[in-house]
């Protein structure tokens, strides 16, 4: 089987890019493959989840800042003020958010400036800023919110590098090599915090099909794949698995336990010496306004307004969670929902809706979601 047509062809959000972008292992059946590794215990051993209505504590819906040219990741000079744009990651800010962080360092320093502006504190901004800390930058941030209340907290925390990172009809063909500059940069980044009370983590990624999943259009942007970085995913036999489904796929995806991850890089900022101002920015002026000569952009959607970009635009994704359960720590995807467990829930979610700027939960989405994972879960062996 043509595993990149296997793959691509399926599936859901933010889980299809860990699947499919990063299905990067190399081609072929590797020598020793992890595929029989519980073998002797029959299928894997996979704790079902507790799932009901009443343990959903919060449904959250957050906003994608989608340019489906790819992220913005350039300078240019305003005035007296060079500004550094990184901004408009889609569904991959995460996972890329080390990766253009580099980049737009490496165009700061070519300022030889140290006293640096960063507008935002999501998880890019924050990225950003470590990494010019680590190259003597004196950082200042200036946002109008701080986590928990920023889009960086409302994401479902896997690596996604290709999720909604472009449209690759739109994008340029230079843009591939660009994201997959960042992609290995961000991965050899994350494996750095692995450890670090769980901030990062490894997972098992399952994916359950009925029947060979088949690309769901809308779904975004997911057609970059980049091979050697995350450990081959494999199909399971009917006697290795424990669901009622004919194509079932394993792989190990790391993932981020967002609300611990945010606090920790935020901690390290700020033992760096850098400052945290809430100021919000509502006009070029009050860039201008600013102290500092280089500025660097990370204020996700809210670079719409004040730098006028018409191609930012919302991709809207909802997420409900459930009470955590210690001993569930996979995750799983299949068609039309996915969930992954995380220490702070159990996320369930999501969709995705191009140009959406409602974050008003729908419980209609919720229960939809409910169902599927409720109908996987009650045809699961044990
Ligand atoms: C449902 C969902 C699931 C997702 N899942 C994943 C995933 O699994 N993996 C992954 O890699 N990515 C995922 N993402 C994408 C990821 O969350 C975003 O790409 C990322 O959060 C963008 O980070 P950011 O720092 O650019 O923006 P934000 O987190 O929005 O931060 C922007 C910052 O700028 C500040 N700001 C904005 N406007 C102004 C202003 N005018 N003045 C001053 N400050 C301002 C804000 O207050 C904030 O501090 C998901 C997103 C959603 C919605």
């Amino acid at each position: 089987m043509n595993r990149r047509n296997f793959f691509e062809k399926a599936v859901p959000a933010s889980f299809a890019i860990g699947a499919i972008a990063s299905s990067c292992a190399p081609k072929g059946q590797p020598l020793y493959s992890d595929k029989h590794f519980h073998i002797s215990k029959g299928y894997h051993q996979i704790p079902k989840l507790r799932l009901s209505m009443d343990r959903i504590v919060k449904e959250t819906v957050g906003l994608r800042p989608f340019r489906a040219s790819g992220p913005r990741i350039e300078s240019e000079q305003m005035g007296n003020k060079t500004i550094v744009h990184n901004y408009g990651h889609g569904g991959s800010g995460w996972s890329l958010s080390w990766g253009t962080g580099n980049m737009a360092r490496n165009m700061v320093l070519a300022t030889k400036e140290k006293k640096i502006a960063m507008l935002g504190c999501g998880t890019v901004g924050i990225a950003t800023a470590r990494l010019l800390q680590e190259s003597g930058c004196e950082v200042t941030i200036y946002t109008k919110d701080v986590p928990p209340n920023i889009t960086s907290n409302l994401a479902t925390g896997t690596w996604s590098p290709a999720s909604r990172v472009c449209d690759v009809k739109v994008a340029k063909p230079e843009f591939k090599a660009i994201w997959e500059e960042a992609t290995r940069f961000s991965f050899r980044r994350f494996q750095n915090l692995l450890g670090m009370g769980e901030i990062a983590a490894w997972a098992e990624e399952y994916g359950v099909f009925d029947d060979a999943p088949q690309y769901i259009p809308g779904a975004g942007g997911e057609d970059f794949e980049l091979e050697g970085l995350l450990p081959e995913r494999v199909r399971l036999d009917k006697k290795e698995h424990p669901f009622n489904a004919n194509h079932v796929t394993r792989r190990a995806n790391m993932m981020f336990n967002i609300p611990s991850y945010l606090r920790h890089h935020l901690n390290d900022f700020l033992m760096f010496g850098g400052k945290v101002k809430i100021q919000e920015i509502k006009k070029m002026d009050d860039i201008d306004a600013l102290s500092e000569r280089v500025v660097v952009n990370c204020m996700g959607l809210g670079a719409k307004p004040v730098f006028d970009d018409k191609e930012l635009t919302p991709v809207s994704g909802q997420l409900s969670c459930l009470i955590p359960q210690s001993d569930v720590n996979y995750k799983l995807y299949t068609r039309g929902a996915n969930f992954i467990s995380r220490k702070d829930g159990i996320y369930l979610g999501s969709n995705g809706i191009v140009g959406n700027w409602d974050t008003t939960p729908s419980r209609e989405q919720t229960e939809k979601v409910f169902t599927i994972l409720n109908k996987v879960m009650t045809e699961m062996k044990g």
